[in-house]
Parts: C-alpha cells; sequence; structure tokens
C-alpha cells in the first residue's frame, strides 16, 4: 500500500487566511487518520506578492492552531526544497521534457496583441481563451526569435475538442470541454512557472496521493490532468472542500468577515476551539457531537462525511463555541490562558505608544483599552462631530473602509498616504477627515495616534470597527451604491 501523503500550499502573501487554516486542518486529519504524512509547500512564485514575513506568520499561526507537518521549508524532508522559487532547475527539466513532445509551445505574442484578441472573443461572447496563433511557428523561427532574446511565455497545448472527465471523491464525476480550457501559461516571461505547471510537477514529485483543496480549484483540473498525462504520470485522488461562506451565502471575504487567523486570535479565540469550529465547516462527527478535539477529529475521521453545500463561517457560533471552551478550563488554565493571549509580544508593540503619556502605570488600561480590548459599542450620537454632517462622517468612513481593503503592505506611511489622499479627493481637511475615523477604531474623539492604533491592530480588526461604524450610522444600501460610484 502507498502511504497516503497530502499536502497544503500556501502562498505567502499578506495575513495567513481562515481558508487555509481550514484546508490544512482536513489535510491533516486525513493523512493523521491514515497513518500518512503531511506536508506544507511554500507557493511563492508570485515574487512580487511573496515576503518572508508573511511565509513566517503561516508557520506561526498553523502551529499555533496545533497543526504540524511532516515535511516542509522549515523542517526539510526527503523531498527539498519545499519552496517553489528554489527549484527552479526542477521545472525547467520538465518543460524541455514538454517542448520536445510537442506538448507545450514558445509564445511570442505582446500584450496588445492579446488584449485584442481577449476584447474580440469577449465582443462574440465567446469563452477569452488564447487563440493559438505561436502554436504554429516553425522550429526555425522559434530559434531566432529566441536567439535574438525575444520575451516569450511557454503555454500547453490543449486539445481542440471533446471533454475532460475527472472524478472528484465528493462530487463524482466531472465534465469539461476542452472549448472552455485555456492553452495556460506555464513558464512566464521572467522565468518562473505559474501555479498550474509548478503544482503538478511538486505534487507528482513530492509524492502526494491525495489532493484535498477549495472547489474554486475545480475549473483547472483539466490543465493539470492534461500535463499529468503528458508527463506520463499519475493524477492524485481529488478532493474539492466547499468554499466557506459569509452569512449571507456569498464567498467568504474580508470585505464582509474578518478572515485573518491573527484576528480570532487576538480576539482571544482559542486555538482549539477556531480549529473545532472549521472542522464542523462542512463536517459532522458520526455522532453528531459539536465539540470535540482534533485527536478525537483523527479518531474518526471520514472525508466522505464532508457534504460540498457551502459552510457559513459565523462568527456568533464561534463565539459561542469559544465561550464554551473558556468555560471549561480550570481557572488555573483560564489564567494561563489569559497571559498567553496579553503575550509580552503584544505588550511589546504598545510601550512606544503608551510610555510617553503614563504617570502611573494603571495609566495603560484606559488609554489602552480600545488596543488591548473591544472598543466601546459606538452610538450614532459618537458621530455627531464638529464640522461634520452625518453624510461626511459617512462619506470619509466609507472611503476610507473601501481604499483600507487594498492595502498590501499595512505601515504607518501607507496608511497615512492614503487618508491624505482620500482627504484631497473628497474636499476635506486632514484633521476633519480623520476625526470620524478616531471615533470608529477608538471609540472616542481623542485617542492614541491613529495611524499607529490602525498598524497595532492590525487590517482584519481596523477594517471591521470601520464596518460596524457604517453599520452604527445606518448607512443603506442605496447610499453605499452612491458612493462607491463617488469612489470610482
Ligand atoms: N497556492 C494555492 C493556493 O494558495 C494552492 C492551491 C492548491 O492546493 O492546489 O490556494
Amino acid at each position: 500500500m502507498v502511504s497516503v501523503r497530502t499536502r497544503i500550499a500556501p502562498s505567502p502573501t499578506g495575513d495567513p487566511h481562515v481558508g487555509t487554516a481550514y484546508m490544512a486542518l482536513f489535510n491533516w486529519a486525513y493523512a493523521r487518520a491514515n497513518g500518512g504524512e503531511f506536508l506544507l509547500r511554500i507557493e511563492d512564485t508570485d515574487a512580487e506578492r511573496s515576503t518572508v514575513e508573511s511565509e513566517q506568520s503561516i508557520y506561526d499561526a498553523l502551529r499555533w492552531l496545533g497543526l504540524d507537518w511532516d515535511e516542509g521549508p522549515d523542517v526539510g524532508g526527503a523531498h527539498a526544497p519545499y519552496r517553489q522559487s528554489e527549484r527552479q532547475d526542477t521545472y525547467q527539466e520538465h518543460i524541455a521534457t514538454l517542448l520536445n513532445n510537442d506538448h507545450a509551445f514558445h509564445c511570442f505574442c505582446s500584450k496588445e496583441r492579446l488584449d485584442e484578441v481577449r476584447q474580440a472573443q469577449q465582443k462574440a461572447k465567446q469563452t477569452t481563451r488564447y487563440d493559438g496563433h505561436c502554436i504554429g511557428l516553425t522550429e526555425e523561427e522559434v530559434h531566432r526569435r529566441l536567439t535574438a532574446g525575444e520575451s516569450h511565455v511557454i503555454r500547453m497545448v490543449v486539445p481542440e475538442a471533446g471533454d475532460c472527465i475527472f472524478a472528484d471523491r465528493l462530487r463524482g464525476e466531472i465534465s469539461i470541454p476542452y472549448t472552455q480550457v485555456d492553452m495556460q501559461v506555464l513558464m512566464k516571461a521572467d522565468g518562473m512557472p505559474t501555479y498550474h505547471f509548478a503544482v503538478v510537477v511538486d505534487d507528482h514529485l513530492m509524492a502526494i496521493t491525495h489532493i484535498i483543496r477549495g472547489e474554486e480549484w475545480i475549473s483547472s483540473v483539466p490543465k493539470h490532468k492534461l500535463l499529468y498525462g503528458y508527463l506520463d504520470w499519475q493524477l492524485p485522488e481529488l478532493i474539492h472542500l466547499p468554499l466557506l461562506r459569509n452569512t449571507d451565502q456569498s464567498k467568504l471575504s474580508k470585505r464582509k468577515n474578518p478572515t485573518g487567523i491573527n484576528y480570532y486570535r487576538a480576539l482571544g479565540i482559542l486555538p482549539e476551539s477556531l480549529l473545532n469550529y472549521l472542522a464542523l465547516m462542512g463536517y459532522s462527527m458520526p455522532d453528531e457531537r459539536e465539540i470535540f478535539s482534533r485527536s478525537e477529529m483523527v479518531e474518526v475521521f471520514d472525508i466522505d462525511r464532508v457534504s460540498v453545500r457551502g459552510p457559513v463561517f459565523d462568527q456568533e457560533k464561534l463565539s459561542w463555541m469559544n465561550g464554551q471552551y473558556l468555560r471549561a478550563l480550570s481557572q488555573a488554565e483560564f489564567a494561563e490562558r489569559v497571559v498567553d493571549w496579553l503575550s509580552p509580544d503584544r505588550l511589546r508593540d504598545l510601550i512606544p505608544l503608551v510610555q510617553e503619556r503614563v504617570q502611573k502605570l494603571s495609566d495603560l488600561v484606559p488609554i489602552a483599552d480600545y488596543m488591548l480590548g473591544s472598543r466601546a459599542a459606538l452610538t450614532e450620537q459618537d458621530f455627531a462631530i464638529d464640522k461634520l454632517e452625518r453624510t461626511d462622517v459617512v462619506r470619509i468612513l466609507y472611503h476610507t473602509s473601501m481604499r483600507l481593503e487594498q492595502v498590501r503592505e499595512w505601515n504607518r506611511d501607507t496608511l497615512m498616504l492614503i487618508c491624505q489622499a482620500g482627504a484631497e479627493q473628497l474636499d476635506y481637511k486632514f484633521r476633519d477627515f480623520l476625526r470620524p475615523l478616531f471615533v470608529a477604531i477608538s471609540g472616542r474623539l481623542v485617542s492614541l495616534p491613529l495611524f499607529d492604533s490602525l498598524v497595532y491592530l492590525g487590517p482584519d480588526l481596523s477594517r471591521a470597527r470601520l464596518r460596524e461604524a457604517l453599520d452604527v450610522l445606518k448607512v443603506s444600501g442605496k447610499e453605499k451604491k452612491r458612493l462607491d460610484k463617488e469612489l470610482r
């Protein structure tokens, strides 16, 4: 019997997502339940967006949750390296095989030409995909253009007709016509592989037996399956888990729900209750009990019990569950958890902000209450701010909340620039612009410096507070639509 090997393959961009923890949990549970191995691979082929901080925070978050991996960049293993950026030679070797067998081709098309093709297809209401322009280039021409150093990518060949048929363990047989499958770029102009190529090469070479991942990847299976066939490899078993949803059934997004693991950690959600809650997403224990530990889960784990209907990630249910866990602790354990939560790290980052503002140590508590704990509940009255009407307050809060969603580098300078630009665009004095933000974030007009507070609280918590403020101000859908227009 081949031993079961599963993997989680996050991209190290931004804050670790609860969706990553969800996938990690099910991959981990499947491997542990079957006496197999669970791997962690870092998919960092997007050099521009990948950061070492994000990679580190993935390790920290998964360890905090108690999910351990047998192989990975930080622990090594027989199939190292586990960071895709370090596997260039391997990808080169396999792209050469594909090129030699005419399963891939060089493509020299310019961005302008590709744009034109796409626009024409859109106009004709066709699936937008590469039109095969470079597939017929002669060997001599390719050679000449490569020698001349022309920028190019490498694409895969896709059959012109027929269907790709494959099985998903939870959904049965799925069929996708090849006419809907793009001639995917496998190697980018910078020589880096794309996800679709690297994932196939790595899953095969790392001897992955079961690919457990989100349902958003189902439509990519035809590309992957073709590549497995071209390289004469065996396709692992496919298990696509349902995506987590917001309470309105849309895909879980930071626009509506905090999605960062660190958000829940900072809030004081215990790792075991977050994990337990994630385990209930589309899954149930054979005896239907709701509270269980990860080892209890592994003991009776049965992946076929996963239901593919989109599970709703509900904050209130999570808080309820966390309360159950907190009450089940002994008083000594509870005290330990509090100390853990109020870690030296959390305090350390606060010191530079409070030290120069206190006379007694106890002054720390009222000054930093909203940083460490929840801020006071807001009322509409809190936003009765001098010189600003309700519509001004709403504009400023809405504008800022939308802009903050696009921030990749959550630091003081970026946040300040965004607010400065916002004040200019909406035509307010910078000072006036900031005042509703102070209230939304801290619950009062005067608090610790705003940008430092935002940095300390982090993106999820900051955005959640702005959203709550907009709720308190009862901003209607119609009003938001109008504001969206203004934003554009
Ligand atoms: N890097 C991909 C992601 O971030 C991995 C998808 C997969 O598991 O194949 O979701």
